[in-house]
């Protein structure tokens, strides 16, 4: 029986792959099948609005009729692609479930809501037959994604992959001003369903196409207000949409590494539950198309080459079919390099699925206009052989021709190798689940004692969203691991004896408790990409770098990540974590004086605020108590009745308070929960984003204000202790802060109307014109002078400098250096400061060319010590005047690092103007390590020009402090390990004095 039926499907599967020759030799012809009747109108107006015959294809030049499916004009009023329609998301959701209640071939599922409550949806469109059979379906799929469920059976592999079809899931305007693919989507979706050509119906029969139209919904229907308000004002100028999501702009699709955006983590988990073998999203920066899957060196290190022969299979594809239909301007390769695992197709990349990328042409709106392209976009080059056309008049139309014409190829080709293409889905699984005995590592370990057990588990949280399972140990355990370079000198071998090879390794016991990130599961590739160190060679031929070149999370949470090759690790006594990960909290002992151990737990931010009207203080020195080490700027609670909400918020944010009967006899200062105002420009919101993101999630209450806002206040102090000024990333300058945008022209307003509903829900204004302007300047100097904190980051630095607000501290950006968004080593130089506790004396930092200071203790101070003058003798030598005896020279200055200031010269204080008094001088708290321990993870080249070199500093300016960021601390949900720098310098920010070392004179 059980012979007779494997069999059978032995026998099915030959037949498949025997029909599925036929099919590719017959070479269906792709067009209308003349038997079926089109929508002439329809099919007028996608005439009319293509601006060219070449523009279009045979695939979609027509529309098919149907008496019972509405056409996407049912929502539109027009066809897909008309000018001057853009549909609202919930337009094209209610069209997408009309088609639902049209035919049994389509069904519509919500998969979340974003962060401003609207709804996330995905569209399965198959045969009816295939439909029906979703569940079953995704039940095989399920055990192709995991071979250990079929206990790696390469036979009853083959059966499931002959009983399967496979899914491909599409994704529409993640970015919110690239608008085509909503309609494009829409109509898609209709021929999907109702074309009988024996080409899309190949494509129904064989393929669950599952649609997400729309990506970034609360940008979406931003954006629609935007180009509304646009056609109603015909002759002006319109706001730029300065806006997308909630927190973000197009760094929306740098996430699938920090997983902070409901987009993300809506697509992974549809990703997740549907088994998809590719995830196709949809952009429109390039003409005419640009599939750049493929793209360019070098590819992420971690991924299967399975997978890269996939890119160029149907990468290639893709372009040979619309040469032949006479596109001009389709295209692969081009200049993406695909290292970067965070973009959001790459969760199919790093989860044994395929990973695909279009940018196509869209005008921003749907407007049709005549656009002139620039020499590198309409040249020929070797991967360009038809390019675009130097001029052309384009529409939204064609884009949308454009893009559906693509995935219907990519479509068809897919579901006619679709056996091929479920084999590869569960061999790359396979092999992921292979890893610990071919490429390594066998596993992750993180320590079972980190000192950072919060942030320890919220990144193995992030690890568990991404599927992957984690494991805890049940016994101390001892393994082999790689010993750390220069921890052994080399034997020098002795003539005529063969010297014993020095061991690579050293054996470590990890205590019970330990996590332990297996690799011998289907998702190990998407752990080892981010846990693992990336090196991007200085020389690489890749210069053209698409974005940052390292993400290593463990130094970025500021946790211990061990990687471990010795697959003795896989028989270490542990049991699978089920649930999330969560660190333990709580209370311990008794008494009424509570502590809590300052270890840069984010945790501990949210616990401040939570409490925010019980009186803490922070110890300035380390301490002991209840047998234990507690560090620097540890919580000391004195008020004993708040111990019961102490407990429970302690225990729900996993935070350990020691209760003891009497106080340490120790310095202490108040731990403040401050007013927090983040300030925005009206010109780019995208970085100061992930400020916000990340407050809220630790939930630390802020205000929201702009640098119109600061304008008109003087009086700042009086509302706001800190003023959080995140980076502007203009990179033209920091006048651009100061005036804004040009004043040419109309008024451009960010309002909520009944035009424009979605406008000005996270902040409004009249005109998003003027910038901070130069009384905002002086109402930010006088809310530093009245005693607030004003912090500033990267080119927000560059301000704070240039406006004189950082007396003794110089700034010049790099020349050679490139640290392209790289994790750089830094190092505690004044850890009394507040700002440093609970760390350690070093810190893995995110740094993208940051500005390099250098410091003085006077105002336009004096340059730092020269060496010799020319002259005669060597470099050590002193020089000789000829013709008089030689003179004694003064001693020479004491040594000064780079990150320090020049000692003031009796010169500079004959009359002191600008000698800065000592307890108003820069105090650097951090700086960057020097050459040789800079560099952790990514491209770093040139360092030497940033080693050394302060990367922290604290600017006291009358009553208050202006703290400057070289590194970034807040970058896109990635370095929770730094975000409590800047808590520190908030909780503290009244008493940031303590600790400091003032010179004598
Ligand atoms: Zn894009």
């Amino acid at each position: 029986m059980i012979l007779s039926r494997r069999l059978r499907s032995l026998l099915l599967y030959v037949l498949c792959l025997s029909t599925f020759g036929t099919i590719v030799s017959a070479q269906v012809k792709p067009g209308r099948d003349p038997n079926q009747s089109i929508d002439q109108d329809y099919t007028n107006k996608i005439r009319e609005y293509t601006t060219a015959p070449y523009f279009n294809s045979p695939l979609t030049d027509y529309l098919p009729a149907s008496p019972d499916v509405p056409t996407p004009k049912a929502v539109l009023g027009d066809v897909a692609g008309a000018p001057g329609k853009l549909p609202y998301a919930e337009d094209v959701y209610k069209y997408m479930r009309m088609l639902e209640r049209a035919s049994p071939r389509v069904k519509v599922f919500t998969i979340g809501t974003t962060e401003e409550g609207r709804e996330m949806i995905a569209v399965a469109i198959a045969s009816e037959q295939l439909i029906s059979k979703l569940d079953e379906n995704r039940a095989r799929l399920a055990k192709l994604a995991d071979p250990r469920t079929i206990n790696m059976d390469e036979a009853e592999a083959d059966r499931l992959v002959a009983a399967s079809f496979p899914v491909y899931y599409i994704t529409g305007t993640i970015h919110s001003p690239e608008t085509g693919s909503p309609t494009a989507l829409m109509e898609l979706a209709y021929r999907l369903v109702v074309d009988n050509s024996a080409y899309v119906k190949s494509i129904r029969d064989s393929v669950v196409t599952l649609i997400t139209p729309v990506v970034e919904v609360d940008g979406r229907n931003r954006m629609v207000d935007v180009y509304n308000w646009h056609l109603a004002h015909p002759n002006e100028n319109w706001p730029q949409l300065i806006y997308w999501g909630h927190y973000v702009a197009h760094d929306n699709n740098r996430d699938a590494i920090g997983l902070s955006l409901k987009l993300t983590r809506n697509v992974l988990n549809t990703y997740l539950q549907w088994k998809p073998q590719v995830l196709h999203d949809l952009h429109e920066s390039v003409p005419y198309l640009y599939d750049n899957t493929i793209g360019d060196g070098p590819y992420n290190a971690w991924v299967d080459p399975i997978l890269t022969d996939e890119w160029q299979m149907i990468g290639w594809n893709n372009v040979s079919e619309m040469t032949k239909f006479g596109m001009p301007g389709v295209f692969a390769h081009g200049n993406f390099d695909t290292w970067s695992p965070g973009y959001l197709m790459f969760i199919a990349a790093t989860h044994n699925g395929i990973s695909r990328l279009y940018e196509t042409f869209g005008n921003a709106g749907a407007d049709t206009v005549e656009r002139t392209l620039s020499p590198s976009e309409y040249q020929r080059t070797w991967y360009r052989q038809n390019p675009p056309l130097p001029k052309a008049k384009w529409s939204q139309r064609n884009n949308n021709n454009y893009q559906q014409t693509a995935l219907l190829t990519s479509l068809y080709y897919f579901g006619n190798n679709s056996k091929l293409f479920l084999k590869n889905f569960y061999l790359k699984s396979k092999r992921s689940i292979d890893k610990p005995k071919n490429e390594g590592p066998a596993a992750y370990v993180f320590p079972g004692d980190d000192v950072r057990a919060g942030n320890q588990a919220e990144l193995l949280r992030t690890l568990q969203a991404q599927g992957v399972e984690i494991s805890r140990s049940t016994a101390p355990f001892t393994v082999a691991i790689k010993k750390k370079a220069g921890s052994a000198p080399a034997a020098r071998p002795s003539p005529g004896a063969s010297p014993a090879p020095a061991p690579k390794t050293d054996d470590r016991t990890f205590p019970a408790g330990s996590y332990i990130v297996r690799m011998d599961q289907p998702y190990s590739r998407i752990a080892d990409a981010l846990l693992d160190y990336q090196y991007w060679a200085p020389n690489d031929p890749q210069t053209d770098i698409y974005d940052d070149t390292a993400w290593t999370m463990g130094e970025l949470a500021n946790v211990e990540v061990v990687r471990v090759v010795d697959t003795k690790v896989l028989q270490a006594p542990m049991e699978r974590i089920t649930g999330d990960v969560r660190s333990r909290g709580g209370m311990v002992n008794n008494g009424s004086v509570y502590l809590i151990n300052h270890n840069a737990d984010n945790a501990l931010a949210t616990l401040r605020y939570r409490l925010k009207d019980v009186e803490m203080d922070a110890a300035e020195e380390p301490f002991e108590a209840a047998g234990r080490k507690f560090n620097r700027g540890s919580f000391i609670i004195r008020k004993a009745a708040a111990g019961d909400e102490l407990r429970r918020v302690a225990n729900e944010l996993g935070v350990q308070v020691y209760a003891v009967a009497d106080a340490p006899s120790v310095k202490t200062h108040p731990v403040r929960a401050a007013r927090i105002a983040v300030m925005h420009t009206w010109l780019n919101t995208q970085d100061e984003g992930w400020y916000r993101l990340g407050l809220d999630q630790l939930q630390v209450p802020f205000a929201y204000i702009s640098t119109q806002d600061v304008s008109r206040d003087p009086n700042l102090k009086s509302k706001y202790d800190v003023i959080l000024f995140a980076p502007v990333s203009l990179g033209r300058g920091p006048q651009a802060i100061i005036s804004g945008m040009p004043m040419y022209g109309n008024p451009l307003p960010w309002k909520k109307t009944q035009l424009t509903p979605n406008l000005g829900n996270i902040d409004e204004t009249d005109d998003m014109r003027p910038g901070l302007g130069w009384s905002g300047l002086q109402n930010l100097q006088k809310f530093v002078k009245d005693g607030g904190l004003f912090i500033t980051v990267d080119d927000t630095t560059d301000f704070a400098v240039n406006y004189g607000f950082t007396a003794g501290v110089g700034l010049s950006r790099s020349s050679r250096l490139r640290a392209v968004g790289v994790i750089l080593r830094t190092k505690t130089v004044d850890s009394a400061s507040p700002i440093a506790y609970g760390y350690g004396d070093s810190l893995a930092m995110y740094c993208s060319n940051g500005p390099i200071y250098s410091i003085n203790n006077g105002v336009g101070g004096r340059g730092r010590p020269q060496g010799r003058a020319t002259g005669r003798g060597t470099p050590d030598d002193p020089d000789t005047v000829q013709g008089r005896p030689p003179t004694e020279l003064p001693e020479p200055p004491p040594r000064v690092e780079p990150w320090e200031a020049p000692p003031v010269q009796d010169e500079q204080r004959r009359n002191a103007i600008g000698l800065i008094p000592p307890s108003q001088r820069p105090r650097v708290v951090v700086r960057y390590a020097d050459s040789r321990e800079l560099f952790v993870s990514g491209l770093l080249d040139g360092g030497d020009e940033i080693a050394q070199r302060p990367a922290i500093i604290d600017v006291p300016s009358g009553n208050g402090h202006v703290l400057l960021f070289s590194t970034n601390p807040f970058w896109r949900g990635q370095t929770k390990g730094s975000y409590f720098l800047v808590f520190n310098a908030i909780m503290n920010w009244d008493n940031l004095n303590a600790g400091r070392k003032l010179a004598e004179k």
